[in-house]
């Protein structure tokens, strides 16, 4: 199977401002946390990242431990297919990795020292087979680093050119202004911020936010489906080939309750309404505030992919339909 790329691949994705910066984000971005790692198949992962290619999704997330065992095979089994299909779109794509996350034994392959960013940074380029990542974030903060250093440890990323931007993930409005005004100083704005976010968990709302846009930065959030629970996914049980299913997943079934599946029909018929699918309005929803870059998916079969992509057809949400979903989904 090789890429046949479709020539109105850019007619239909809304792109988004980053920030005050210049990036322009795609409105649906594809996560490879998940489906893409050392048991996955890769004409199946070619299938996905071709069809988000032709759907305008030119946003590949990643970081140095996914798609474990081994850590990295997520990076790898990209490489694979960046080197073999999408090595002449390389420009037309945005690509993201992170290292804060235990990766490799003993103390400097873990948290947020200089000598772990810029190590795990290397391997990443290595085994994306790339010069450079366009966004490289610190993906949780350190509380024993000096976030001094560890900021010093991503302007060296820029400075290199083994990065264009730099971000950070799950640090709190404190720690994201800190880090904000550091970066602003040594001359490398930090670009976005990568938070959870979306109709069950909307914690960001009280005050990240606010610091967001203050400090020019985007947002891109991650599981804006819950992994899945904000779907039609469970609302007759737990299907065999679901994210809930796998014993070792990260969804617990614990988590599938009576009370959220009522709250999600009951956004299901809001959707149908609409005119979407329930997906699809977790994600407009989202996507409802200027400051939030870009949704951060995944998915485990195209067809997923195709309905998310299409959420950003309809962003516009009635007075009502906001009471409503703010009436079944409150802030926390
Ligand atoms: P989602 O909340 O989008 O969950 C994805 C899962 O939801 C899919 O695997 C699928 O489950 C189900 N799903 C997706 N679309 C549909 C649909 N249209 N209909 C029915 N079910 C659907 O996001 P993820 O939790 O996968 O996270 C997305 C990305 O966010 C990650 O790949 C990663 O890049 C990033 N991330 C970052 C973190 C951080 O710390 N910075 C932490 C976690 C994620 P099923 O497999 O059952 O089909």
């Amino acid at each position: 199977m090789s890429l046949q790329p479709d020539e109105k691949r850019y007619d239909t994705m809304r792109c988004r401002r980053c920030g005050r910066s210049g990036l322009l984000l795609p409105a649906v971005s594809l996560g490879l946390w998940q489906g893409f790692g050392g048991g996955d198949d890769i004409p199946g992962m070619k299938r996905m990242l071709f069809r988000a290619f032709d759907l305008g999704i030119t946003h590949f997330d990643l970081a140095n431990g996914y798609g474990s065992p081994p850590p990295g095979a997520a990076e790898a089994n990209l490489g694979k297919v960046l080197e073999s299909d999408l090595a002449a779109y390389r420009d037309e794509l945005v690509i993201s990795t992170k290292a804060g996350y235990g990766m490799w034994p003993g103390p400097y392959g873990d948290w947020g020292s200089r000598k772990y960013l810029l190590a795990s940074l290397d391997q990443s380029l290595r085994r994306l087979k790339v010069d450079y990542v366009d966004i490289y974030y610190h993906h949780r903060p350190d509380p024993e680093t000096p976030p001094e250093e560890t900021a010093g440890a991503l302007a060296s990323a820029v400075k290199q050119g083994k990065a264009l931007y730099v971000g950070i993930s799950s640090y709190n409005p404190r720690e994201t202004a800190v880090m904000a005004k550091i970066l602003r100083e040594m001359g490398t704005p930090c670009l976005i911020h990568q938070a959870s976010y979306s109709m069950l968990k909307r914690r960001i709302e009280k005050d990240l936010l606010a610091v967001l846009e203050e400090e020019g930065m985007g947002c891109i959030a991650f599981s804006p489906l819950s992994q899945g629970l904000l779907t039609d996914r469970y609302l007759h049980g737990i299907p065999a080939d679901s994210r809930a299913a796998n014993p070792s997943g990260t969804l617990d079934k614990s988590r599938i309750t009576e009370d959220v599946m009522e709250r999600v029909r009951a956004l299901q018929a809001l959707a149908e309404k609409r005119g979407q699918t329930t997906a699809q309005t977790a994600i407009a929803w989202m996507l409802r505030l200027p400051v939030m870059t870009s949704v951060l998916v995944g998915a485990s079969k195209v067809r997923q992919l195709e309905e998310n992509a299409a959420a950003a057809q309809n962003l516009d949400f009635s007075a009502e339909e906001l009471a409503d979903i703010e009436r079944l989904f409150p802030s926390d």
